[in-house]
């Protein structure tokens, strides 16, 4: 016997309403991506629930591919059996005795199907008493089991499920439109970038690059950070901005406790341009309420004169801890503490404004026109696509 179904739950999702149907087959699409690796997988749609069919792949690897498939509340591997009283006992001796670490179990029977003869009730003690007597060393414990089988006898088939595992949880990928993610090498933005994912967002991502100051390394940085983010759900648009031209003329020409400030609202402005041109609604930073000095109140404010473009913060309210340890959970830690440089920490004003003013900002920027740089820098973007290939295919190409 084996494994043969992957229980997917999706809670939020059933609240959602109208939209309900949209976020189904999102969901399901995603998971299909998701297992494209695993070819003969089938990912159907019941009552409230998904299942994925595994046709013979390996239940736990295919499971941990499911494991970061947003929208998922909770997964749970299944055997698929006739409801015959006998085929149910069976398999439900098989889980038992197929799980780890279960000394106390409990059983939860769910008849659906009216026409199987074995009340709810009834089967749950004909069930619990099959595992006692054909093992040894198991106790029940209704309260608080080490593992909870649930059978449910449905009208097409009995599932038998094991171990509840938890999901991600939040939106899936494609619900909740698409943003344009200012994504550095550094460790905050692509956390903000995975946080927008999982409530649903789709991303294209935007880096400002300026060679020589900043190399090819650090532009790969960049590269291999949203390749990580494609894992969450689809292929990434990096935009690639060359910024050596605008920002060498801000250093020059405007004071250079504004040149922060400004150099922000450049890359703002440039942003927003390309959101039109792609259809992209919001811009999303990984920036954080008074971590550094262009994010304090004043900067944000003055900064955020320049679009009437949303700007999300995913990480506004966190602390600098907590967004590590997303970091490390999403692997792309190791990355951001690669040293290589960034356009921001090259030009570092030697004491930048952190409390500037929207009337000193305009008035500095009317005594330059931006507007050719700023058209020059968008008429070079270079746009990379990440497809997020499998790693295996990746090693196999570092051996070529
Ligand atoms: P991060 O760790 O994401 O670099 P940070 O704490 O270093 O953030 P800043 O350097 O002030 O903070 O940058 C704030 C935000 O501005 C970043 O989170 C990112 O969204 C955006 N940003 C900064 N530099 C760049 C860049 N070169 N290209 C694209 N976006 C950038
Ligand atoms: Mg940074």
């Amino acid at each position: 016997m084996q494994y043969d179904h992957i229980l997917i739950r999706y809670g939020e999702m059933a609240l959602k309403g109208k939209n309900r149907k949209n976020f189904i087959m999102q969901l399901q699409h995603n998971l299909q991506q998701q297992l494209k690796d695993f070819p003969e997988t089938k990912v159907k749609r019941t009552q409230g629930r998904m299942f994925v069919l595994l046709n013979g792949h390996n239940p736990e690897r295919v499971m941990e591919k499911c494991k970061d498939v947003f929208g998922i509340q909770s997964l749970s591997l299944a055997i698929k059996v006739q409801n015959d009283e006998t085929e149910i006992k069976d398999a439900a001796l098989w889980a038992l005795e197929n799980s780890t670490d279960v000394r106390t179990f409990k059983i939860s029977v769910k008849r659906i199907d009216k026409k199987f003869p074995i009340r709810s009730q009834d089967m749950n003690q004909v069930l619990g008493r099959h595992l006692l007597t054909n093992t040894t060393g198991y106790t029940v414990d209704v309260h608080r089991p080490d593992l909870e089988l649930k059978v449910e006898i449905r009208n097409e088939a009995t599932y038998i499920t094991s171990s509840v595992i938890p999901g991600p949880g939040g939106l899936p990928v494609g619900t909740s439109g698409k943003t344009l993610l200012l994504l550095s090498g550094g460790i905050d933005s692509p956390v903000a970038g995975f946080l927008a994912m999982k409530r649903g967002v789709e991303i294209e991502a935007i880096h400002f690059h300026s060679p020589p100051f900043t190399s090819g390394r650090a532009k790969q940085k960049v590269l291999d950070l949203a390749e990580k983010l494609t894992h969450y759900g689809h292929k990434i648009n990096v935009h690639v901005v060359p910024f050596t031209k605008l920002q060498q003329h801000i250093f020059r020409e405007m004071p250079e406790n504004y040149a922060m400030t400004i150099m922000r609202r450049m890359m703002l402005r440039i942003s927003e341009q390309v959101c039109k041109k792609e259809s992209i609604l919001s811009i999303t930073t990984g920036e954080s309420l008074g971590q550094v000095a262009s994010q304090t109140m004043e900067s944000m404010n003055v900064i955020n004169e320049v679009t009437d473009y949303p700007v999300l913060r995913p990480l506004v309210a966190m602390d600098k801890d907590d967004i590590i340890k997303i970091s490390k959970d999403i692997e792309t830690y190791d990355i951001s503490i690669r040293p290589y440089e960034d356009c921001c920490t090259i030009f570092v004003p030697k004491s930048p404004k952190t409390r500037p003013a929207r009337d000193k900002v305009n008035q500095f920027e009317s005594q330059t026109d931006f507007s050719g740089l700023i058209e020059e820098a968008v008429g070079g973007i270079d746009v990379i696509t990440l497809t997020g290939e499998s790693d295996a295919e990746r090693e196999f190409e570092d051996l070529l």
